[in-house]
């Protein structure tokens, strides 16, 4: 049955069908709390032969490896997140910590922990991918689903960047963080957001391996559903990112539905104003420039 994936509402709105690669997609608003995602959904063992087999490297990230322009790009990324860490949480780098990232792709972000003093663990389930990170970084990294990584070890720091809009059961994610956290531990997670179209299309926004779209209300409200206080929501390169702790605190409220449509009806005029106008052959767009 079609319901929230994250407040398991039955009321939802059918938002846009268009995505990536022109494939016919359904993504749904619910009408409860503004979350946005696919439906039908596929099944968690689906996922995970998805990102075991590596097809997701294929598909997605174009490359069944990381090549050096890849590392190059990805610590530039890293050094920026480190940064942020720096700022909001002052108090990180006085101690070394404990860190595990979720999905740590080319691994650079632990190389960085690891280089400043911290214990690193990654997880990535694309055993191939995963190969030249160690070679490069040496890092430790299990090539398994998070679910299925050992319990039982305690964590100063959990981290996941451009994981949790792939995730069928958010909640169940963060939940599992909290378990995996100790009290005193931080989360720190960055992924697109509704309130920037970072692609400056819905049609290619959305696309069918993010089968979450958070907004920059629905994050903050889901991490302080689940035991989390917000440090610090923000934006980096176009993403929405947060850093918590456990704690209680409700200063986040749910999102709104309209806010949802609201947004879509927006970005969907710019699309048909811009579409029109790259049609134009280059003599017509520049005769037609002054009245456009
Ligand atoms: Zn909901």
């Amino acid at each position: 049955m079609n319901r929230c994936p994250i407040c398991e509402s039955p009321n939802n709105e059918l938002l846009y069908t268009n995505s990536r690669g022109k494939r016919y997609l359904e993504n749904h608003v619910c009408s409860n709390c503004g979350f946005i995602y696919t439906w039908p959904r596929i099944s968690n063992a689906e996922v995970s032969k998805l990102y075991l087999d590596g097809d997701f490297s294929k598909e997605a990230r174009k490359s069944t490896e990381p090549d050096l322009d890849k590392f190059i790009q990805t610590e530039q990324y890293a050094l920026e997140r480190i940064h942020h860490l720096e700022k909001k949480i002052p108090s990180f780098f006085s101690k070394a910590k404990s860190c595990l990232e979720i999905g740590c792709g080319a691994g650079s972000f632990l190389w960085l922990l690891k280089a400043l003093g911290h214990k690193v663990i990654g997880i990535e389930p694309d055993s191939n991918f995963v190969k030249p990170v160690q070679k490069r970084y040496n890092i430790e990294i299990e090539t398994v689903m998070f679910q299925d990584y050992p319990k039982g070890i305690l964590f100063d720091f959990i981290c996941n960047f451009h994981v949790i809009e792939h995730i069928i059961d958010p909640r169940a994610f963060i939940k599992e963080i909290y378990t995996r956290l100790k009290d005193d531990g931080y989360i720190y997670i960055e992924c697109p957001t509704i309130d920037n179209i970072y692609t400056g299309s819905l049609d290619t926004f959305f696309w069918d391996v993010h089968v979450n779209t958070f907004s920059n209300k629905t994050l903050p409200w889901l991490l302080e559903s689940e035991g989390f206080s917000i440090i610090e929501l923000f934006m980096n390169r176009g993403f929405v990112s947060v850093i918590a702790k456990k704690g209680i605190d409700k200063r986040f409220k749910k999102d709104n539905k309209q806010r949802i449509i609201d947004i879509i009806k927006e970005n969907s005029k710019k699309k048909t104003k811009k579409s029109l106008f790259s049609n134009l052959n280059n003599k017509l767009k520049i005769r037609l420039k002054k009245y456009l």
